[in-house]
C-alpha cells in the first residue's frame, strides 16, 4: 500500500537523523513507540526501519553493517525528498555572503 499523496509525518522526520545514527536514547525510543501507536504512517515506517537497522535495539553498541545502513539511509532520504519544496525553474542558487 502506498501513500504517495500523504506527506510524511513531521514528528518522524525530526527523528530521522537520529534513526540513521541509531543514536536514540531509551526515552526517545519510548516516545517514538508511543507515537507510532497513534500514527499509522509512522507505525509502518518505524517497523521497517527497526527491522532494517535495529533501531531501539537493546544492544546498540555494534555498528551497523554498511549495506544495511546504506539501505536505511536511502529510504530516509527518499522520505526527506518528498518533503522538499519543488525547485523553481530559473531560480538561481543562493550564495552565502563572504
Ligand atoms: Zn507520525
Amino acid at each position: 500500500m502506498r501513500h504517495t499523496a500523504t506527506p510524511p509525518c513531521e514528528f518522524l522526520l525530526e527523528q530521522l537523523s537520529a534513526f540513521i545514527d541509531a543514536d536514540l536514547s531509551p526515552a526517545e525510543c519510548r516516545r517514538i513507540e508511543r507515537h507510532s501507536r497513534t500514527c499509522g504512517r509512522c507505525a509502518a515506517m518505524i517497523e521497517d526501519l527497526r527491522a532494517a537497522m535495529g533501531v531501539c535495539r537493546q544492544a546498540a553498541d555494534e555498528p551497523l553493517p554498511a549495506p544495511v545502513r546504506r539501505r536505511a539511509e536511502a529510504r530516509v532520504r527518499e522520505l526527506m525528498g518528498r518533503r522538499r519544496r519543488p525547485v523553481q525553474p530559473g531560480a538561481k542558487p543562493r550564495r552565502p555572503p563572504r
